[in-house]
């Protein structure tokens, strides 16, 4: 199994997930265009696409998901609530909920239930039968559900969205930072780094850091606060950012 990001951020995400012959690409909040672009970049085209999973509705995980579908007839797959949410509505392949496993091609997908400001917010677990690899941005808060959905993984990418100090001094007006750093807003990188101290971190071979805020956090605060707290090597940690993601990573 091997993955890789499109861009993470608050300005578009995209996460493709490989595995035999399926590609499944998590949220497309990139317009048909850059979605297009950035594929290329990553050496695969739209109409190789197994499937489209959306996390909720918010508009940098669903930008592109209806026109990228219809171009290329990808079937997608999201929650009840979040077709509800969505402003352009898609047609749905299938509905998940939370807990929920499907198997699309050669990847199994489990889907999870977060607490996040939208209407039924899920994220996922791909599995190929002997890896796992896990998929959570977008969420304000965790429990011990959450936590036994993510153990044993062999991949992680995890939302380190902002720094909790950065986010009290910065631009934003009082409601948003309240939203933003609220149990249904988002993780910032102490919550994120704390969240994977309680995983069985040690077996991941790859743990990236995403959705990193462009005002309110910086790549090396999110960084030295996973070092901190788990005292790991520095140079372990990925990050993907909003430009240009992260290229292809092998889960072996
Ligand atoms: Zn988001
Ligand atoms: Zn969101």
């Amino acid at each position: 199994m091997r993955f890789a990001v499109l861009g993470s951020g608050s300005q578009g995400n995209g996460t493709l997930i490989a595995s035999g012959n399926t590609l499944l690409l998590v949220d497309c909040g990139f317009s048909l265009r850059e979605t297009e672009r950035r594929l290329a970049l990553l050496g695969v085209s739209a109409a190789q696409l197994s499937a489209v999973l959306v996390t909720h509705e918010h508009a940098d995980h669903v930008h592109g998901v209806g026109l990228l579908s219809r171009r290329y007839n990808v079937p997608v797959y999201l929650s009840r609530g979040t077709l509800r949410g969505m402003r352009k509505p898609v047609e749905a392949a299938g509905f998940l909920a939370a807990n929920d496993t499907l198997q699309l091609g050669d990847l199994s997908v489990t889907a999870v239930g977060v607490t996040h400001d939208a209407l039924e917010p899920l994220q996922y677990v791909f599995g190929d039968g002997s890896r796992r690899f896990g998929v959570l941005t977008d969420l304000g808060s965790y429990d011990a559900a959450l936590l036994s959905s993510y153990q044993g993984l062999d991949a992680l990418l995890i939302e380190a969205n902002h720094c909790r100090d950065l986010l009290g001094r910065g631009p934003y007006p009082m409601f948003l930072k309240q939203r933003v750093g609220g149990d249904y807003g988002h993780l910032n990188n102490h919550q994120a780094a704390r969240l994977v101290s309680e995983l069985d971190w040690q077996n991941l071979q790859h743990l990236v850091l995403a959705h990193l805020s462009s005002k309110n956090n910086q790549p090396q605060l999110a960084r030295q606060c996973f070092v901190d707290t788990l005292g790991c090597d520095p140079d372990w940690l990925q990050v993907a950012n909003q430009d240009s993601g992260l290229d292809w990573r092998e889960i072996a």
